[in-house]
């Protein structure tokens, strides 16, 4: 591990570019060991171990993909309707008894297998049914209408790749192939604890110059909608002993450890000197707002270590932090192939904003669409320490170091909170 933080030497660690910063999280970790075998409704959220493999074709056999009239189109007249016999209906799950002949057609409805004969079909909306006969208008072309036997999937082939975070699609497509039990990654365990004096947990008093803990609650929703298992360590005061037996007992239980707190200018140093006990890990001010300050690292035994999150305490820097940061590492661990950014788009900001060069911001953002544009403003006031600009937008602002101010009217990129929460 020292040696993938060797590489951070070309940067000052006082002023590390958010991209760097992730950059170098996402290379320091690899997928967890361990797969499970699960029923498919309950691998949803989870990641596949390995590839899943087509054992059939889909569809399984050439069939109809409208309501409407098998026939052959060799039948046709070029240049005018031909009136066809109709021979009988073919529905879906049940073949089609004989072959469709010459001067022949047969009913057909969506999701029914091609009558031998059939190449076909003609929606129902664009013919003249009388009696047992039908016309069909001039104009068709042979093979539409027809879904081919394996055109989805063949059989034998990678219908999903291993690392795949598996959403209602995904399901659904196992499901078709036939398969009701699939290999997944076991589910990550992220223990978490809030540090810090002042913090009190909820069913407690907060007596003066005391405050409610709440870091471990928006850690707990972000780390639940991510799929992993939360293992809660409570409030741990900014007390030596009590921190180390907190990080000793959370590196053995879980695989990665996240804290709020306790790495800022005035407190850094005293966890440092106990991350030199416990692990490798490293400080970083990262050149953003909010959220500048961080700890990354492995602490505990190796067998029995875990990676570690020391995020900011200001509640809005936690967020912030935890989704650049913790939240692509986090999918990586539990063995996504590809974490990807989160999802950004541009929009014309319609309030002006004065921003430093040199620095990332994250501005919270109310995105919205007006007269066929996206827009946004900001939320309001945007201490870090202000939890309800979070509660109140849905979107990151996202100034990057080269921009400076921003006037009325001027493109800026937002990531958005959907998708990303
Ligand atoms: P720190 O990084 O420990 O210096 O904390 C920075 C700010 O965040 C201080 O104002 C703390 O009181 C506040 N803070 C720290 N932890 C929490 C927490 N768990 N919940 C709410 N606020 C917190
Ligand atoms: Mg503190």
């Amino acid at each position: 591990m020292s040696q993938q933080f060797t590489c951070h030497d070309a940067y000052d660690p006082n002023a590390l570019p958010v991209a760097v910063g992730r950059q170098l999280i996402l290379d320091a970790v690899a997928p967890i060991e361990g797969v499970e075998h699960l029923p498919l409704r309950e691998a949803l959220g989870r990641v596949l171990a390995e590839a899943v493999i087509s054992p059939i074709d889909v569809p399984a056999h050439d069939n109809s993909a409208m309501d409407g009239y098998g026939l052959r189109c060799a039948d046709l007249h070029g240049d005018g309707p031909t009136t066809l016999q109709v021979i009988g209906s073919a529905y879906a799950g049940r073949p089609f008894p004989r072959a469709v002949g010459q001067g022949e057609a047969v009913r057909i409805m969506t999701g029914a297998p091609l009558p031998a004969g059939v190449d076909t079909v003609v929606m129902q909306e664009v013919v003249t049914p009388l009696d047992d006969q039908v016309t069909i208008p001039a104009g068709q072309r042979a093979g539409q209408n027809v879904r081919r036997a394996g055109e989805d999937l063949q059989a034998g082939s990678p219908a999903l790749p291993a690392g795949k975070l598996l959403r209602p699609a995904e399901l659904g497509l196992i499901a078709s192939l036939g398969i009701s039990e699939i290999s997944v990654r076991r589910r990550l365990r992220v223990a978490i604890f809030s540090t810090g004096d002042e913090v009190v947990p909820l069913g407690t008093i907060a007596h003066e110059g005391e405050i409610f803990d709440s870091n471990r609650y928006t850690l707990f929703g972000m780390l639940t909608r991510l799929g992993v298992e939360v293992i809660d360590l409570g409030v741990v005061r900014d007390d030596p002993l009590a921190l180390e037996g907190s990080f000793r007992e959370a590196a053995s239980i879980a695989d990665v450890v996240i804290t709020s707190g306790g790495v800022s200018v005035g407190e850094a140093d005293f966890t440092r000197s106990m991350m030199d006990k416990l692990g490798e890990v490293l400080f970083w001010k990262i050149a953003m707002k909010p959220g500048r300050p961080m700890a990354f690292g492995r602490i505990g035994a190796d067998g029995d270590g875990a990676w570690l999150f020391g995020l900011p305490g200001n509640p809005v820097a936690v967020m912030v932090t935890f989704y650049q940061f913790a939240r692509p590492a986090l999918l990586r661990l539990a063995g996504v192939e590809a974490p990807g950014e989160p999802p950004e788009l541009r929009a014309m900001c319609t309030v002006s904003i004065r921003k430093g060069r040199g620095r990332t911001e994250f501005l919270r953002g109310q995105l919205y669409a007006e007269d066929g544009e996206w827009k946004v403003r900001t939320t309001g006031a945007q201490g870090s320490g202000i939890l309800r600009s979070m509660t109140e937008a849905n979107c990151f602002i996202v100034l990057g170091p080269g921009q400076g101010d921003v006037a009325a009217g001027d493109d800026v990129t937002v990531q958005i909170l959907d998708g990303l929460v």
